[in-house]
């Protein structure tokens, strides 16, 4: 049995505050947003973890999400429901990317995303705090790892996500159990209906950052990426941006981490990676701007990072300028480029949202914003399975003459 698992640890959740007002709030109480309308980020007694747990202590435990235990809001063991959240490899790809290019590979977690860090979290604290039933609007793998950790707890969950959403994606949601509904829109518009049903009481919100436990189990990327370069952090990270959950929770880590003297106020540039036909947040950077308009008409292939507005923009946004990184947009035909690039080139699989990390590094390099020597992580966050791809196969005919030679 994983000790992470079995074991109960000491917890250290003081309280949440909220991201723009910095206004407290109890913890071990449900909260959705703020009473400003923002995220609510959790605050950890620090000190007191810096005293119990030891940067070697925690090194020295299995390597899964639950090592972190003491930096995560989880009170009991009992309300943990694993799937098997790994800690997910460095790959490099030095063909298609660099010398110094390593791909995080998301798509090794429960339900092929990353999106189950936050959600085994989410539904952690929802099951402690009694939580009976929650609704999502989804691009496709939030709704899958909500269905499964959701399920396997008997919480009731709805999901609704755009009518065009991939459709392993759709199919998945409804076998782990969940009603799925796809709805003609984009994600804030079946957001809408997730909140306006969470106003009358029928179910809990769980759109992304409007809860405040998805952002503690995206964080565990940074804590991992800390971890596997020997406690020190890379010199770039390229995010696919939507909802940016993962970028604001690896911020997070890394100032957490920094208090427990766990690593030193060095921090990688923070890249904010869209699709040139939805980049909200890079129009508010490039503008200068602390918030983003919504991004009217939104289409991408990659589906992920379809997000025309993000309620954690100014997180995202600060995070991207405090570090010297950049938002860029990359177009369609880039990311394709690139998907292919890594597949036949380094064996890697990568989604879409994957593939415009890598043609946006690619970007970076050309702009002088990147060095070829120095570390690159690109994160691919779902495994490329969970996508369309191109028929290239050739059709034999068992019975009639084969030239074996010619094929
Ligand atoms: C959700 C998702 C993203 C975007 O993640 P955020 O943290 O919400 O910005 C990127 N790629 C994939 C595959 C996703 O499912």
């Amino acid at each position: 049995m994983n000790p992470n698992l079995t074991t109960d640890r000491p917890t250290f959740v003081t309280h949440l505050e909220c991201s723009l007002t910095g206004e407290h709030y109890e913890a071990d109480q449900l909260h959705g947003l703020s009473r400003a309308g923002r995220p609510l980020l959790v605050r950890y007694d620090l000190p007191s973890i810096r005293a119990v747990a030891p940067r070697a202590m925690i090194a020295a435990r299995p390597t899964d999400l639950w090592r972190w235990r003491e930096l995560l809001p989880v009170r009991r063991t009992s309300d943990i429901v694993s799937l098997g959240e790994i800690e997910t490899p460095l790959v490099p790809i030095p063909r298609s990317g660099g010398p110094n290019v390593l791909v995080k590979d998301e798509g090794r977690l429960p339900t092929g995303s990353f999106k189950a860090r936050g959600l085994v979290m989410a539904v952690a604290m929802a099951k402690a705090l009694g939580i009976k039933k929650i609704a999502m609007p989804t691009n496709g793998n939030a709704g899958a790892a909500l269905a499964a950790y959701a399920t396997r707890c008997g919480i009731e969950t709805i999901v609704f996500c755009p009518d065009d959403t991939p459709e392993i994606n759709v199919r998945e949601i409804a076998a782990q159990g969940a009603r799925v509904y796809r709805v003609n829109g984009l994600i804030d518009d079946c957001g809408a209906i997730v909140g306006k049903g969470a106003a009358e009481g029928l179910w809990f919100d769980f759109s992304t950052l409007k809860e405040p436990y998805r952002i503690e189990g995206k964080k565990t990327m940074g804590l991992e990426l800390a971890a596997l370069f020997g406690w020190k952090l890379p010199h770039a990270i390229f995010y696919p941006t939507g909802g940016g959950t993962g970028l604001i929770g690896m911020w997070k880590a890394f100032a957490e981490m920094e208090a427990l003297g766990w690593i030193g106020s060095e921090r990688p540039k923070m890249f904010a990676i869209q699709s040139s036909g939805c980049a909200p947040i890079v129009r508010a950077f490039e503008a200068g701007e602390e918030h983003a308009e919504r991004w009217e008409d939104a289409h991408t292939v990659a589906a992920g990072i379809r997000v025309p507005r993000a309620v954690g923009d100014f997180l995202i946004l600060r995070a991207v300028r405090e570090s010297g990184g950049r938002a860029m947009a990359v177009g369609d035909p880039a990311i394709l480029q690139a998907v292919e690039d890594a597949a036949l080139k380094d064996g890697l699989l990568m989604c879409p949202e994957g593939g415009a990390t890598l043609a946006a590094y690619r970007e970076a390099l050309r702009l002088g914003l990147v060095d070829e020597d120095e570390t690159a992580v690109l994160f691919n966050c779902a495994t490329g399975l969970k996508y369309p791809m191109a028929d290239a196969s050739k059709t034999l005919d068992r019975f009639g003459e084969i030239d074996l030679g010619a094929l």
